[in-house]
């Protein structure tokens, strides 16, 4: 995945004192599904860029700014889409805004004036954007980035394999040693995939202690089955000092795409492999099912 910030481009809007959105570009109608005409027209305020749930807290930040200052935060969409982007917001001494808004992995061309700011910001960027791309305890990819990476995999039609893996009783782990022991096992079940999987596929933590696995290029079945006992083997290797009588296992659903004679899209691998993980689950745990 390239996560470069070379491939940054800017969005800029102004707000007026009463944070109303009063002028925008064609970067941030491209991100925000908002055009001019509906900006010049109808009154649309932050506080409508922002999800629900977060409203508040993102209009304190971004009102308590008095002089310039870099944000990561989630901003709804016009279609109502969730996106992670990074704000950088400037204060004029009449009271307006302008804001230098952008995403991760967006490649539009950068002006002087945008490479003055990544320069500045270099860091503070790099940090934000492996923030937003990979998950704080584990270290592998989120749920948005991969899901994004794999687009780009199936628009190739390259054959596939997809796994979705969950820890077998996860919660008996949180209930009778604590989160601690429950975090230390997380940790080394997403070390056991990076050993297997090394440079040659995606792994992404979805979700508290479910797992997707994406590998490029797999042919066959059988790699396939390799794959999945590899995994099974090297998490039974898992060894945690505080954990007494309990055994650390996983249970895997795949499927092999080897063909796209039909449409492929990131819910159709994870409802069949999810089907899978089910039959592996009730099969009694601890072992894969994979499907083609
Ligand atoms: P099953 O074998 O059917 O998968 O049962 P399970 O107990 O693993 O059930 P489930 O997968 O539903 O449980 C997931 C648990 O993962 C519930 C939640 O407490 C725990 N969990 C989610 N995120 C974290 C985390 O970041 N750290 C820790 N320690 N626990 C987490
Ligand atoms: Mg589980």
């Amino acid at each position: 995945m390239n996560n470069s910030i070379k491939n940054i481009s800017f969005a800029t809007y102004t707000l007026d004192d009463d944070f109303r959105i009063i002028e925008i570009d064609n970067i941030f109608e491209k991100i925000t599904g908002y055009n001019k005409g509906e900006i010049k027209k109808s009154n649309i305020y932050l506080m409508d860029l922002f999800p629900t749930d977060n409203k508040d807290f993102y209009f304190d930040e971004f009102n308590k700014i008095t002089k310039e200052k870099l944000l990561e935060h989630r901003l709804k969409t016009k279609d109502e889409h969730i996106i992670i982007v990074y704000s950088l917001i400037m204060t004029s001494p009449n009271g307006y805004k302008t804001i230098k808004m952008f995403t991760p992995n967006n490649s539009l061309f950068l002006s002087n004036k945008e490479k003055e700011l990544e320069e500045k910001y270099k860091d503070k960027i790099k940090f934000l954007e492996n923030t937003a791309i990979y998950d704080d305890l584990t270290g592998l990819l989120r749920r948005e980035p991969f899901i994004k990476t794999i687009n780009s995999y199936l628009e190739k039609k390259v054959p596939i394999s997809f796994f979705i893996i969950d820890i077998d009783k996860f919660k008996s782990v949180n209930d009778n040693y604590g989160h601690t022991v429950g975090d230390e096992i997380l940790i080394k079940v997403a070390d056991t995939f990076k050993e297997v999987i090394k440079e040659n596929g995606l792994i992404c933590r979805l979700g508290g202690d479910e797992f997707a696995i994406l590998i490029p290029e797999v042919k066959n079945m059988e790699e396939n089955k390799i794959i999945a006992k590899s995994i099974l083997n090297k998490v039974a290797k898992i060894h945690v000092e505080d954990l007494k009588d309990f055994r650390t296992s996983v249970s895997i659903g795949g499927t092999l795409i080897s063909n796209y004679n039909k449409v492929i899209n990131f819910n159709y691998l994870y409802s069949t492999a999810d089907k899978e993980l089910y039959k592996a689950k009730e099969a009694g745990k601890n072992r894969y099912s994979i499907s083609i």
